[in-house]
């Protein structure tokens, strides 16, 4: 990189020392960095028209937005019944026109006081009195010199997020606007190109001066686009080369153990089940086995949806192992899910002569000590535990497979320190959480992808009901009702998170509640996450051998927990959830012939908002789909029952940068790309960094140095899963 970029940025005109150290806390130091500082949106000036065109515009049955400039006359806050409405009106020089808000009315009462110029856009509509309107705006504050300089120049505006450092230092839009074009006509010349330019070539990018001047000032939204795509694909480019990396670096080279399958020990298991195995899980199951006979290792991901039958799946992987004399381990994201793996597992391979062991944190010394000295010693075939399994007292003699249940719950990190506790054994992650395909493409990309798209054939889908607290009383009796019926319930209690010991007293409190009054003549449990493990074990057996007919929970059933006969779960305070946490909690009811039911409640108001969801879900503008998100994943719940079709709606939901979750995914934010919104440049990124990488692992030859580089330069943290880190 050349000199000019790498000097402070307090030598751009009229930025100076004490402005540049502001700038410096908001991470821009460099005169490169404030180059990449770009517009959050843009106002298109060639759109501005006056108020008398808008209306003839709407006359002539136009329906696209416009921008109109103009000065605020008087505003009002109108109530009618218990709703209340802001009205501000305006004029521009050629008529009048309003802006009303229906909700936020708070937010916008200080806005907009008289004399005030402002920039506003939306789609207008001509209300039943002839008045031009606005609902809902954008809006921007425009002072008297951007005004003009709006009017002016027939461009589209750049907006910067404006942050309150650099307020301070008395920098205002129009300012901050001034000091970046000037950079960027100073210094943008001397961008290098970080892409190599074989592949700018290729692709068609913009070069990274071209895009970096065209972001600051696009002359069209063609021009625009373009610009914004060469960033995008920079940056899936890069994340798919950490990809490609991540898998070559324990597919190749890396030599796997081949196992061999024979057929009598997995008849017997199966003949011991009291049902066939789908059509699904049959493929998955000879993916796995392909895999496994192979010499290299295997890695996989197993979806399905909750209920889908995955452990079964598990089980024969975990058979084949053992019979090859490999351990296999299995390890769960909770006690609870372990201890149910255990149990469920040690029943269905009593007869097999093989040995299984369970090892969780919570356990005694010397029950843990015994585990650890029998699986030292090879006595235990079988491993099932949390993530205790990959401490450094446990010594695995020979693991040879690592299954991975509800992978979601755990990040790239403990996947690899559990496959370290073997040489290069096979790996298989579960997860019910289904991954988009964008995901699978990239936090994902390194595991190879089994489906099980089917679930058992006795299933019916769930009942899903939004409910309010008023309802509870009836919900209630509809439990009590049902217990004639076999059914058990979950009842999933509102959480409390400041403190343990208030969590503990809430859980208690509620269910004592519950116990004295609606559930006086029934069995209730209680379980929560406050309890030793002994004591969760306890409960989930005696729920299971159906001592109780209501199990009053908090999330620590959300995972995994299998009963058969739980056919009802009711969730408190349901808007608090994220909708793949609700899907998870839903899926423990549903796993049986019998009809389900999940019902949701929630004290705000769940009457379904018309249009909200439905059709336009994806034009809703962000800030709409920040304030509804809560009703609109409690709508999602009611419509959707296939956990594909809520993860894709979770990925809308969820803002780009958030997309992977959380840090654990191994996998860097997202600066510029929008996994739902980008999937096609992303399989052109993936096409291409995996055809580099394939033919050059370490990135050695000359062509790819500059790649290499870059992804020393950018990605040092997530290099460590690869080859070069
Ligand atoms: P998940 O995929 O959510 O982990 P489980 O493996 O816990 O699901 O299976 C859910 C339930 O369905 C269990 O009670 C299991 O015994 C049962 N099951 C699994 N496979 C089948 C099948 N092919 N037919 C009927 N029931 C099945
Ligand atoms: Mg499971």
């Amino acid at each position: 990189m050349s000199n000019e970029l790498q000097s402070s940025v307090q030598y751009i005109k009229s930025v100076g020392p004490k402005r540049a150290e502001s700038f410096k806390e908001i991470g821009i130091s460099s005169i490169r960095d404030l180059l990449f500082y770009f517009p959050t949106r843009y106002l298109d000036r060639r759109t501005i028209i006056n108020s008398v065109k808008a209306t003839k515009y709407l006359l002539d049955g136009y329906e696209g937005e416009v921008t109109i400039l103009g000065k605020v006359v008087d505003s009002e806050t109108i109530r009618y019944g218990k709703k209340q409405l802001f009205k501000v009106s305006m004029k521009d020089a050629a008529g009048f026109y309003e802006c009303v808000w229906f909700q936020g009315v708070k937010f916008f009462k200080d806005k907009f006081k008289p004399g005030e110029q402002y920039a506003i856009s939306a789609k207008p509509v001509i209300t039943k009195y002839g008045n031009l309107q606005f609902a809902h705006p954008d809006f921007d504050k425009l002072d008297s010199e951007e005004s003009r300089e709006f009017l002016n120049t027939g461009k589209i505006i750049p907006f910067y997020r404006l942050p309150k450092e650099l307020k301070a230092k008395n920098i205002g839009e129009l300012s901050l606007r001034k000091i970046i074009s000037y950079a960027v006509n100073q210094y943008a010349q001397f961008l290098t190109e970080t892409l190599p330019d074989k592949i700018v070539n290729e692709q068609e990018l913009l070069n990274i001066t071209e895009a970096v001047k065209t972001m600051h000032s696009p002359p069209n939204h063609d021009a625009l686009l373009l610009a914004k795509n060469r960033f995008i694909f920079e940056e899936l480019f890069f994340i798919e080369c950490l990809v490609a990396l991540r898998k070559h670096s324990f597919k190749n080279n890396i030599i796997g153990i081949p196992f061999k399958v024979s057929a009598n020990p997995i008849k017997q298991f199966l003949s011991n089940l009291p049902f066939e195995l789908t059509r699904s899980q049959l493929k998955v199951l000879s993916e796995i086995r392909t895999d496994m006979e192979s010499g290299k290792p295997m890695s996989r991901m197993l979806q399905g949806d909750v209920g889908s039958g995955k452990t079964v799946v598990a089980i024969i992987a975990m058979i084949i192992a053992a019979e090859n004399g490999c351990q296999a381990a299995l390890m769960a994201p909770t006690e609870i899910l372990a201890n149910q793996h255990f149990n469920n597992i040690t029943n269905l391979l009593n007869e097999s002569g093989l040995k299984v062991n369970l090892l969780i944190g919570g356990q005694k010394k010397s029950e843990k000590a015994k585990n650890l000295n029998e699986i030292k010693l090879k006595e235990s075939d079988i491993i099932v535990g949390t993530h205790a399994l990959f401490e450094d007292t446990v010594d695995f003699n020979k693991l040879g497979l690592v299954i991975i249940d509800e992978q979601h719950r755990f990040g790239v990190e403990q996947r690899f320190r559990l496959m370290k506790k073997g040489t290069s054994p096979d790996v298989l992650v579960m997860t019910a959480t289904p991954i988009p395909r964008t995901l699978s493409m990239t936090v994902y990309g390194d595991l190879d992808l089994s489906i099980i798209d089917e679930m058992p054939k006795n299933r019916l889908p769930i009942n899903t009901t939004l409910r309010s607290e008023g309802n509870l009383p009836d919900i209630y009796q509809f439990i009590k009702d049902k217990i004639k019926d076999g059914y058990q319930s979950f009842v999933v209690y509102p959480l409390v998170e400041e403190s343990a010991k208030l969590e503990l007293k809430a859980a208690e409190e509620y269910f004592e509640k519950l116990k004295n009054t609606f559930f006086s003549d029934i069995n209730v449990g209680l379980i929560h996450g406050r309890m030793k493990w002994k004591e969760k074990e306890e409960v989930m057996l005696k729920f299971a051998a159906k001592e109780f007919d209501v199990l009053i929970s908090t999330t620590v059933i959300e995972v995994g927990i299998d009963i058969p006969d739980a056919n009802i779960i009711v969730i408190n305070d349901a808007f608090r959830f994220g909708l793949s946490q609700l899907h998870q909690l839903r899926g423990r009811v549903g796993r049986s012939d019998k009809q389900a039911y999940c019902i949701l409640i929630s004290n705000k108001p769940v009457k379904k908002q018309k249009g909200l969801f439905e059709n336009n879900f994806e034009y809703m503008s962000k800030a709409q789909i920040e304030k509804y998100k809560s009703q609109i994943r409690m709508q999602a719940m009611a419509e959707y029952s296939s956990g594909f079709d809520l993860a894709e709606i979770d990925l809308k939901l969820r803002g780009p940068g958030d997309i992977f979750g959380t840090k654990q995914s191994g996998m860097p934010e997202l600066k510029y790309a929008d996994l739902a919104r980008d999937s096609e440049i992303l399989i052109e990124a993936k096409k291409c960094a995996f055809g580099i990488i394939e033919k050059d692992v370490k990135l050695n030859s000359s062509a790819n140095q500059l790649i290499k580089e870059q992804l020393k330069k950018y990605y040092t943290e997530q290099l460590k899963y690869s080859f070069i880190g």
